[in-house]
């Protein structure tokens, strides 16, 4: 491979590293957004392990005693 090849194979990797990483990023910034599941206006930040939905800080200390249950995000 000459060495002008192997530059353009870099370049076309890093491109798609980038565009992981924009993905990654946008995945990220969806799961932040989500909204309480109880309130629905507060951003949810607990959720418990595997589910989908999350609550608020007030919504998980109402309906869960003990928020060791829950992961924070
Ligand atoms: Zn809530």
């Amino acid at each position: 491979m000459s060495l002008k090849e192997s530059l353009r194979k870099l370049k076309e990797n890093e491109k798609l590293s980038v565009k992981k990483e924009v993905k990654k990023e946008l995945k990220k910034i969806k799961k932040n957004s989500q909204k309480c599941i109880i309130c629905k206006n507060q951003q949810a930040r607990y959720f418990l392990k595997g589910a989908i939905y999350g609550y608020c800080k007030n919504c998980a200390l109402e309906n869960f005693s003990d928020l060791s249950y829950l992961q924070k995000k």
